[in-house]
């Protein structure tokens, strides 16, 4: 971060990426505080922990309440600092938000409850046994500038409804957002100790890595996300990595040109194309190609360009310099083997220095690197393919697998197809809104991630799972605490027969030699 960080002074500048304008200077929190900021968190996350989950989740309920009626405040902010049209930051941040608190307020109880674990193995039926989950102690969330909000919330939420802390390391261009989130939480009635904010760079997220927390929630790039895994490893710190996704969009021959390509151009430049569920490639069937192509030409031409926080605009700035030089190296090489640019594929300097038009190419071929590396930008290359098989081939044919999409009138179909697609989350008809789905699990698999957030398996990774058991019958030895003479040995025998031999009557036999009722099982 060269330019937004001043390495000596250890700042991090938040600023407005349509206008450039300098929203706040800050220091970036220096490891002893960051140290601090995890013990004062520890220290009272068992306080937090003993309210239980009805007062956890009273405390939520008011957070909810609070972000409802500051709505626009905050997604004003969201603009302000990321840059994304005011309506995405309602609907992809806030909204999506207040959902995540309504899912945990429902189902956190449900979810902290003793489950019990029935035994199947006969010797072991006097016993009841259960799961008890119980929380980490201290989480620490790392997070991305591209969804400030809704990435740390969403994580927080469940993280403290189940009776964690939360130390978060928002990006560094993006603070406000996570200041924002933390005074709404304290307002609502979360301990300032329970919920804290570490502001700063990559540095400072090493910080947090290397102070004693329990673990570690991480949303960034696949490069951070090894470098994290990698400090992790040092002291068996379990990570959680949401990275980097290249998600494929295959559009099948009966599927409706006008939908398709309407998703398309809101998949590929929804956030000005920087969102990890992003379109990043698109595979469009031959006999729809060319009109599929015309009618995402069209529809990008007519998107209004701006400041997001003006009426009507849908496209904004990008966040930064650095993800402006990723896009052009992308189409340049593109462009220099021969793909076609349709629309776009420039800068847009008379709206600002962080401007890039959303850029439609088409003919682009696997090798090209806008087909392998994530471009993370406006662009929505598309391919044609001749078969169902060389599409899901196409698709699976790179290092990530956050999510897919197939798009078919025949969902049976659609889901068939989706079944062979690696990806952790595949949609058939939609994209990108399987985020908004509170009880739908958001991970990738191969590069693009380990394990999952949000619905009850992001719940899941909130807590320890101990297993309890407790024997029925306190006063009676177990028969294998040793003793391991002839008899005992027939007899165990016998009982591994009667539940394993094939044959009613082997098994019979077996039971009754475990019973010692047989020959073989006498002294
Ligand atoms: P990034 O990896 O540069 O930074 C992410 C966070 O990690 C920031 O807070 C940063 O300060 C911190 N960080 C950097 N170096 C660190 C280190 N050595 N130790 C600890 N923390 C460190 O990513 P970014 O540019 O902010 O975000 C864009 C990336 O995030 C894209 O690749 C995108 O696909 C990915 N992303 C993934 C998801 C998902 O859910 N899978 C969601 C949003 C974004």
């Amino acid at each position: 971060m060269a330019t937004d960080v001043q390495i000596g002074a250890r700042r991090v500048i938040s600023r407005n990426p349509a206008t450039g304008e300098v929203l706040r200077e800050l220091e970036c929190a220096s490891p002893a505080e960051v140290h601090a900021a995890v013990e004062r968190a520890r220290a009272a996350q068992p306080a937090w922990a003993d309210l239980g989950v009805g007062r956890r989740l009273a405390v939520l309920r008011e957070f909810q309440r609070r972000l409802h009626e500051r709505k626009t405040e905050v997604a004003r902010l969201i603009t302000q600092e990321a840059g994304k049209p005011y309506v995405e930051a309602l609907l992809t941040e806030v909204t999506v938000v207040l959902d995540a608190a309504r899912f945990v307020i429902e189902n956190a109880h449900g979810f902290l409850r003793d489950e019990p674990v029935p035994h199947g193995n006969l010797a072991m039926k006097a016993k009841r046994g259960m799961l008890v989950r119980e929380p980490y102690g201290v989480i620490a969330i790392i997070s991305p500038w591209n969804y400030p909000f809704s990435t740390p919330a969403t994580e927080t939420l469940a993280a403290l409804a189940v009776g964690n802390a939360v130390v978060l390391k928002p990006s560094e261009l993006t603070p406000l957002v996570g200041l924002e989130l933390a005074s709404l939480l304290h307002a609502a009635g979360v301990p300032e100790e329970v919920f804290q904010v570490v502001v700063g760079d990559g540095a400072t997220g090493a910080a947090v890595l290397d102070a004693n927390v329990d673990k570690v929630i991480f949303t960034g790039s696949v490069a951070t996300g090894k470098r994290i895994a990698q400090a992790a490893a040092e002291r068996l710190l379990p990570v959680l990595l949401e990275l980097g996704g290249k998600d494929p969009m295959l559009v099948l021959e009966d599927a409706d040109v006008d939908v398709a390509s309407s998703a398309a151009v809101w998949g590929a430049f929804t956030n000005a194309g920087q969102a990890c569920l992003s379109i990043e490639r698109c595979y469009v069937h031959a006999s729809l190609y060319e009109p599929f192509l015309k009618a995402c030409v069209e529809k990008t031409k007519k998107l209004r360009v701006g400041n997001g926080l003006e009426e009507g605009v849908e496209f904004g700035p990008m966040i930064h310099e650095r993800q402006l030089h990723i896009v052009e190296r992308h189409v340049e090489d593109a462009r220099a083997q021969g793909a076609r640019i349709l629309t776009g594929g420039t800068r847009l300097p008379e709206f600002g220095a962080n401007f890039y038009a959303p850029t439609v190419i088409a003919d682009v071929t696997p090798e090209m690197v806008l087909m392998r590396e994530e471009t993370f930008g406006p662009v929505l290359p598309v391919a044609a393919f001749q078969a169902e098989d060389e599409a899901v081939r196409l698709a699976n044919d790179s290092e990530f697998g956050l999510a897919a999409s197939v798009w078919t009138r025949d969902s049976g179909r659609g889901e068939r197809v989706a079944r062979r697609l690696v990806a952790g989350t595949v949609m058939v008809n939609d994209m990108i809104s399987c985020f908004g789905i509170s009880e739908a699990p958001h991970g990738g698999m191969k590069a693009s991630g380990i394990g999952r957030t949000h619905g009850r398996i992001g719940l899941e990774e909130m807590v320890r799972v101990k297993y309890l058991d407790v024997d029925r019958m306190p006063g009676i030895k177990k028969v294998w605490w040793y003793g391991y003479g002839e008899r005992f040995r027939k007899q165990m025998e016998g009982f591994v027969d009667m539940q394993f031999a094939r044959g009613m009557g082997a098994r019979l036999s077996g039971a009754l030699r475990a019973a010692g009722v047989l020959r073989g099982g006498k002294r």
